[in-house]
Formats: structure tokens, C-alpha cells, sequence
């Protein structure tokens, strides 16, 4: 279990210029990956950078399937498919992954540039630049393509900011600094269709509005409604995409009057999986880390091996229960 360092990373810009200048004398192939089902951050920080390092002349292999909602952010530009060995000699950016194994697409190996917010994320790889000061990893994308000296295009920036706008929940979260709000500012400045943006990131298929409805009817409250809690209605898993529509339920019942902490939680194969927010003194990061995950203190998540639903709320509950008293709420 990885303790969590949740400020700023002090020698920021120092890696920051080691991480460009390692990617500008490299002249080998370039394989940039990220998390398992990866989310708004996951995509934009992943392409941006891919996209940049691109213009640069670098021959680059962007290895992420995005779900369905995301693939718009690609365009023309073509994934890679994954692979199962890094070639000698390549280099492998790795971006928004709070831990090796949650990497999708390639395994952790070789010379490998860590970039990444998540507190509980290790600080592994040769050069790691992982600041949770920062909002998303994309606005690390956002300084590193600075530092490149990469001219901003609006297919540049466009999933770079895409990053930023769903990792602040629309600069809503308490992630949403002065800072960061300058970064998004310069990249629509670079020509970003920014409300055709904002509107296609929210938009989802016919069928999550129906599945949306079953995820509702889920809903429960627990101690005395400090906790809200809601999952994927068993079955339902592989229908037509319902597992990777379901990414934002949380998102949906964290806003229930009174909750300091929601839960959703998803059956994926013999494992749950579970999505985690929280306010006040609460930390969704404390929870998730004993369950054996991790994320930033606001939102976090965990995969519970081995456990049906039921299991997984029995295992939740207590947990959720030892945080509030900690937080002071009960
Ligand atoms: P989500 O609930 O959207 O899947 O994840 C919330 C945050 O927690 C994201 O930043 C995500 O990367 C992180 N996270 C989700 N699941 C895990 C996990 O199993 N382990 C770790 N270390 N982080 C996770
Ligand atoms: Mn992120």
C-alpha cells in the first residue's frame, strides 16, 4: 500500500526540462500509454502529447483505446494496438497511471518518463514528473509541450484542455486554481472550439440514459444518508457498452443533499470495481487506499479481487464507517 504525497512536487520544473529534454535527443520510437479505462485525462493527456511529439518529427506509437464517448478527441490520428514488450532501445511515456499496474497497452519497462497527479502514485520510472498540485495530468502536458517548443495547434490543444475540463468536472472542482484556469484560457486562445468541446465531451449514447435509469433505481443511503451508494445492475455488464457508459454515474449521485461520500460500484468479470468521491473532511483517497486502490483525496477508486456485489458492499461499508469517524462526522 503506497502512502500518499498529496503537494506539490518542489522540483517541478526541474523534471519537467528533464522529461523534454530526455524526449528532444531521443530518436528512437516512442510509445506513450496510460490507465485502463481511461477517462477525459487519460485520452486528452495521452494524444496531446502524442500529437505534439508528432510535429516534432518523432515516430510515436499512441497505444490507448478510448471509450466510445472519447474517440471524437482522436480525429483522423490512428491508435496503436498494444503490446506485450517494449522493443530495446524504445522509450515509454507513461501518462495519468497512479500505479504500473493500472497501465494499459504496454508493460512498465525499459526507459520510462512517469507523468502523472495522482498522490498515491509511486514515483516510479527513470525520470517521474507526478504533481497532484496539479489539476490534471494534461496541464502537465500543457508546461511539458511548452517546454518542447512545440507550436500550439488546435488538434494540439484541443485534447489537452478536453483533459483539463473533465478532470475539474467543467473547472468545478476544487481542483480548479488560477493557475490552471490561465492554462485553459491560452490553449482556447490556440483556436479550440471550446462550447462544440464542452457539448460533445457530455454527450453519451441512447442507451446511458436508459441505463442511467436502472444505475437510479440502485440508489441507497447509508448512516444516516453521509454515504450514497449505487451500481451497475448485475447483467447488464456487456450490454451494448454498459460497462464503459458507466463511467459517470458517480458523478451523478455524489450531489445527493447531505452525502459526504458516494460510491458506485460496477461487477467486472469475479471482480467490483468501485468509483469513489467525497467532500468535506472526507477522503475517498483513504478509503480507496485501504481497499488496496488509490487516487486523489476528492475521488478515487478501487478494484475488489475476487468479490461479487455483495461482498464488495460488505467490504465498503465498514471502511466508509472507520473514514467518517476519523473525519469526524460520526
Ligand atoms: P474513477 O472513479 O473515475 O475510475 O477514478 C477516480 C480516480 O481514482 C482517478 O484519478 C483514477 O485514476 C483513480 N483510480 C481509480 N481506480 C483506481 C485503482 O484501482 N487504483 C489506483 N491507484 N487509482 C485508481
Ligand atoms: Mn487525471
Amino acid at each position: 500500500m503506497n502512502a500518499a504525497i498529496n503537494h506539490a512536487e518542489p522540483l517541478y520544473r526541474e523534471k519537467l526540462h528533464a522529461a523534454a529534454e530526455a524526449l528532444e535527443n531521443f530518436s528512437g520510437p516512442i510509445y506513450v500509454v496510460t490507465h485502463v479505462d481511461p477517462d477525459g485525462d487519460a485520452v486528452g493527456s495521452s494524444l496531446g502529447l502524442a500529437l505534439a511529439l508528432e510535429a516534432m518529427g518523432k515516430e510515436v506509437f499512441w497505444i490507448c483505446q478510448p471509450p466510445r464517448y472519447l474517440q471524437f478527441l482522436a480525429g483522423d490520428y490512428r491508435n496503436s494496438p498494444p503490446i506485450s514488450q517494449v522493443p530495446e532501445g524504445a522509450l515509454l511515456v507513461v501518462l495519468d497511471a497512479a500505479e504500473p499496474s493500472r497501465v494499459e497497452g504496454a508493460p512498465v519497462e525499459g526507459y520510462v518518463i512517469n507523468i502523472d497527479h495522482h498522490g498515491t502514485n509511486p514515483r516510479f520510472g527513470d525520470i517521474s514528473v507526478v504533481d497532484p498540485s496539479k489539476a490534471a495530468t494534461a496541464q502537465i502536458v500543457k508546461d511539458l509541450v511548452d517546454a518542447l517548443g512545440v507550436a500550439w495547434t488546435p488538434a494540439i490543444a484541443t485534447p489537452v484542455l478536453a483533459g483539463m475540463i473533465t478532470d475539474t468536472g467543467n473547472f468545478a472542482f476544487a481542483n480548479t486554481t488560477p493557475e490552471l484556469l490561465r492554462t485553459a484560457a491560452d490553449l482556447i486562445a490556440q483556436g479550440v472550439a471550446y462550447a462544440e468541446l464542452t457539448d460533445r465531451l457530455k454527450w453519451r449514447p441512447p442507451g446511458y440514459f436508459q441505463l442511467m435509469g436502472k444505475v437510479l433505481s440502485t440508489v441507497e443511503f447509508h448512516f444516516g444518508g453521509l454515504l450514497v451508494t449505487a451500481h451497475l445492475p448485475p447483467g447488464l455488464q456487456g450490454e451494448n457498452g454498459a460497462e464503459e457508459d458507466s463511467d459517470d454515474f458517480v458523478g451523478t449521485i455524489r450531489y445527493a443533499e447531505g452525502s459526504l461520500v458516494a460510491v458506485f460500484l460496477r461487477e467486472r468479470g469475479p471482480d467490483t470495481k468501485l468509483s469513489i468521491r467525497s467532500r468535506g473532511r472526507v477522503s475517498a483517497q483513504n478509503i480507496a487506499v485501504k481497499l488496496g486502490g488509490g487516487g486523489h483525496v476528492p475521488a478515487a477508486g478501487a478494484t475488489l479481487r475476487g468479490m461479487g456485489l455483495s461482498d464488495a458492499y460488505g467490504r465498503l461499508l465498514p471502511v466508509v464507517e472507520e473514514e467518517l469517524k476519523r473525519a469526524g462526522y460520526l
